[in-house]
């Protein structure tokens, strides 16, 4: 049972807190890990103050994606800092604090809940004008801990790509969000057409507007499409912030667009 001053802690830490995003997926492999940690560098580039809290237990993907592995969080008796990754961007991950990624972790719900808790109100957010919250794929524990916790403010931004099959996975996403009662910010198109290598162009591979009529379908915003980039799996890889090193191109333009830096 949660007491009275653990509700106001966590109120505390939330109420500095402007935007709280949650960054959903129907399944894994469609980019939202890519694309979470990319608008939270996009934002922190545009001068906002932002958190980036990865809550996947099971195979967390911030802390590669930002050359961060093996970093410790530094932890007080009642709270934990956040590693600093630039001057505005700040980021927690679940991925600290496995011993090694060898390491299969069995959790129960519960346990990942109290997590979870720990993760939003343990940690010294400070003042954010946004904290992005990357969940594991799917609308298991994890995403409904989050969007639980963060309350009934926090938007969710599903990620999806363009193909046919992906409209049950955003169908369920956005009925896991309406039951939740939580707002949804839109969908995302991740990987809809391809940038030419050699001449920048983007061709697209399934047919275009997919995303949108789907948006459009389930009364949903439509954010925009990201078109694949090699160089996205090679940042990935690599572990440098495809947007920071890639800011001309058109998959880091479409990034940016994502989330209005309001
Ligand atoms: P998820 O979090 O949905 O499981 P990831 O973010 O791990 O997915 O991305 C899966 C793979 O797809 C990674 O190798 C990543 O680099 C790649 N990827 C993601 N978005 C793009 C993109 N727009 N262009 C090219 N590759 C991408």
């Amino acid at each position: 049972e949660n007491c009275g001053s653990k509700d106001e802690k966590l109120k505390n830490t939330l109420s500095k807190i402007k935007h709280k995003l949650v960054v959903l997926s129907g399944k894994g492999g469609v980019g939202k890990s890519t694309v979470a940690t990319n608008i939270a560098v996009s934002l922190s580039l545009a001068g906002k103050k932002v958190g980036l809290l990865d809550v996947d237990v099971h195979g967390p993907s911030v802390p590669r994606l930002l050359s961060l592995k093996g970093e410790h969080p530094h932890v007080e008796k009642d709270y934990m800092e956040p590693i600093q990754w630039s001057p505005n961007l700040w980021v927690m991950s679940l991925g600290f604090m496995i011993p090694s990624d060898k390491d299969a972790v069995i959790w129960r719900g519960p346990v990942k809940m109290g997590l979870i808790r720990q993760f939003i109100e343990d940690v010294a957010w400070g003042d954010l004008d946004f904290l992005v919250v990357d969940c594991p794929p799917g609308t298991g524990d994890e995403p409904m801990s989050a969007m639980q916790l963060l309350g009934k403010d926090a938007q969710a931004v599903i990620v999806t790509t363009p193909q046919g099959v992906a409209v049950d996975d955003v169908r369920r996403s956005v009925t896991f969000c309406h039951q939740l009662g939580n707002p949804i910010l839109g969908i995302v198109e991740n990987m809809g057409g391809f940038v030419c290598p050699k001449c920048g162009e983007v061709v697209d591979i399934f047919p275009p507007g997919g995303g949108e009529d789907l948006a459009r379908e389930m009364n949903v915003n439509f954010l925009g499409r990201i078109p694949i980039d090699p160089e996205v799996v090679r940042a990935g890889d690599e572990g440098y912030v495809y947007v920071k090193v890639h800011h001309e191109s058109e998959a880091a333009k479409a990034m940016g667009r994502i989330i209005k830096p309001i």
